[in-house]
């Protein structure tokens, strides 16, 4: 069951992969692998260094990373690393809200600027705030790209390129392991009513 929906899935996104293909290597990079099933969704959300309203900067020791994180986030996030592609359950997720730092909380991307790149992971085209990210060059593997992190704790998250749909034009391509998702309020009372009404 689970192989002939991903098999589906596959089909349906061939062409944008061949049409995306020479665009995405730097996403591929060495990572490229078979694909395995979706990873779990794991927040930090206990910790004392999470939340979605502070602004302080966020600076503790690999070692406290280490014990906040999973050990797949902590390997992207603190590492940079990259998860398998088609790997995220965010990757299809069309809900509408808010995607946060999954190691600090920060908001970082908004549901409404989320498209479907074909490339493997997350991607959008533009970032909740500008101090939501920070940028900096990434020469590795023999690529020039740029590097995206989390603008209050400088987790690693991805890379962004200047082949994304308008208006920025710019494709933020990101680890799923490392967003945290949550619906946003308003869409969810929204539907709640509908529904009531409709009863
Ligand atoms: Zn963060």
């Amino acid at each position: 069951m689970f192989i002939n929906r991903r098999f589906i899935n596959m089909k349906n996104k061939i062409l944008l992969i061949a049409l995306l293909v020479s665009s995405c290597q730097g996403c591929f990079s060495q990572e490229k692998k078979t694909i395995n099933k979706k990873s779990e969704i794991m927040s930090n959300k206990d910790s004392s260094v999470y939340s979605h309203t502070s602004t302080e900067q966020v600076s503790i020791s690999d070692s406290a990373w280490q014990k906040l994180l999973t050990p797949e986030q902590y390997h992207v996030a603190r590492q940079k690393g990259t998860e398998r592609p088609w790997t995220s359950a965010f990757e299809n997720n069309n809900e509408v809200g808010t995607y946060y730092c999954a190691a600090c909380g920060n908001a970082l991307f908004r549901s409404d600027t989320k498209f479907e790149s074909g490339c493997g992971w997350p991607s959008f085209y533009e970032p909740y705030a500008k101090v939501s990210i920070i940028y900096a060059p990434d020469n590795t593997y023999g690529m020039t790209r740029t590097e995206v992190m989390c603008g209050r704790c400088r987790s690693h998250l991805g890379h962004v390129f200047e082949d994304g749909p308008k208006p920025t034009g710019l494709r933020y391509c990101i680890n799923g392991v490392i967003l945290d998702f949550e619906k946003a309020k308003e869409a969810e009372q929204d539907y709640n009513t509908e529904h009531t009404d409709q009863q």
